[in-house]
């Protein structure tokens, strides 16, 4: 029997992609043009890193190529080039192949990601490690899981924490109470009102990314220790950064041993990719063993554990890049001083620049990479709250004075054109 189609007839009639329903497509559209009309619609900067040629990178774009420097990496040390993380790379890849094969449970569990986590268990100086997809998971999966492993549990967080931890507290359903951002009569306001038999966990960070501050980790700890609250602690943009062997602040501070949990990245100073917590043996074992964001996925590959054990290795035992980025930024910050750039002048390797207005950051970055070879991405809600829109400035190791003089130079001319205020002694 023949059949009728009810095909449209491709030929002459269109189809509506989503039949008779909502049009989803419209309402994408909508929302991004929200976003541009706020003048926070991202634009991400193609470029084309090369090896040795660190900061600078080929940008890419419609009206071609060309070489710019780059004042926005997380590439802190730039160890993602360094010869002996490529090294491990190639023989990783070369030995083991390119892929895990599998979770860890199930056939993924390869040699270099257990050394891995013994470095940096031993980086941190507590019992064991575990190595997660990337820190905003590890953070993510842990505080989900602490949340709901420990009984009637409160999870006490400083206002500026990151997306991932919110995501994982909120994930744990677990009570949350906010303490204001290093605020120790707050959180010690906040502690005291908790019954003491209840689970505590204040989740903080080390340095804080967008503003560049760093936490009173050591009063943090005691308080934690007075209300036998655990401390847990994000030290992403600190690791490999501070403290004689890179563990970070708490290990320049001398308090490692106090710092319940530790969390930490292997994207930024050193390098990689994968995040990582680490902690009391028995503690790592209930969050390897319940994590559904450590069980239900792949390891990371041999190759990337295999690079990123050897950007720990020689973050532990060398000093050098670490001292030649920190006298970079002392530099920048004089010169930016001696400007009157507006800018954070907080005590760690961040700089941000502050301009106050989404339009204009954009406009300022624009004017940088058209004029001036120089690339800034600009930063805008919600990574930071609205009306502080800014330009976060990192240098690493191999930025040279010129380079640095280059973009004060430049920034001065961007303020100049877009008549934005200067400003005296910082922000
Ligand atoms: N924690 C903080 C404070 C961060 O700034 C970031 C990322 O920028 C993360 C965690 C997530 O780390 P990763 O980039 O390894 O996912």
């Amino acid at each position: 029997m023949a059949r009728t189609s009810v095909m449209p007839d491709l030929e002459t009639e269109p189809i509506p992609l989503w039949g008779t329903g909502p049009d989803y497509d419209d309402i994408f559209r909508m929302s991004l043009m929200e976003l541009k009309r706020e003048g926070r619609y991202r634009v991400f900067q193609e470029h084309r890193r090369l090896v040795g040629e660190f900061p600078l990178s080929v940008a890419v774009s419609d009206k071609g190529e060309r070489t710019v420097t780059v004042w926005c990496s997380n590439d802190y040390l730039n160890m993602g080039q360094h010869a002996e993380v490529r090294a491990a790379m190639k023989y990783a890849v070369d030995t083991f192949g390119a892929g895990a094969g599998g979770t860890r449970n199930i056939s993924g569990n390869h040699s270099p990601i257990v050394a891995l986590e013994r470095e940096l268990a031993a980086l941190h100086g507590k019992e064991a490690a575990l190595v997660f997809g990337c820190g905003y998971l590890a953070n993510l999966a842990t505080l989900a899981t602490l949340g709901q492993l420990l009984p009637d549990c409160v999870i006490v967080s400083d206002e500026l924490n990151h997306a991932s931890m919110i995501q994982g507290i909120r994930a744990s359903r677990a009570e949350k109470r906010v303490f204001m951002h290093n605020d120790l009569l707050h959180l010690e306001e906040i502690l005291r009102s908790i019954p003491k038999s209840r689970c505590k966990v204040v989740a903080f960070e080390s340095v804080y990314s967008m503003d560049g501050d760093i936490a009173p980790i050591s009063d943090i700890v005691e308080i934690c220790e007075r209300y036998g609250a655990m401390a847990y602690l994000d030290e992403v943009h600190a690791v490999g950064m501070y403290g004689a062997t890179g563990a970070g602040v708490a290990e320049r501070d001398g308090i490692g041993s106090r710092v319940g949990l530790v969390q930490g990245t292997l994207a930024k100073a050193f390098g990689v990719i994968g995040g990582y917590i680490a902690g009391s043996a028995v503690m790592v074992d209930a969050i390897r063993s319940h994590a559904n964001g450590f069980i239900f996925t792949s390891a990371l590959p041999p190759p990337v554990a295999e690079a990123a054990l050897a950007s720990v290795r020689h973050l532990r035992v060398s000093e050098s890049e670490r001292a030649a980025l920190h006298a970079n930024v002392r530099k920048l910050r004089t010169l930016l001083r001696e400007a009157r750039i507006p800018f954070l002048d907080g005590p760690s390797h961040i700089v941000p620049v502050m301009v106050g207005d989404p339009v204009k950051c954009k406009a300022v970055s624009d004017l940088l990479i058209e004029r001036h070879a120089i690339y800034v991405q600009p930063i805008n809600y919600p990574t930071v709250p609205r009306g502080t829109e800014r330009l976060r400035i990192t240098t690493s190791p191999a930025h040279t004075d010129a380079m640095a003089e280059a973009l004060v130079a430049a920034l001065c001319e961007c303020w100049r054109d877009l008549q934005l205020p200067l400003s005296g002694n910082g922000v």
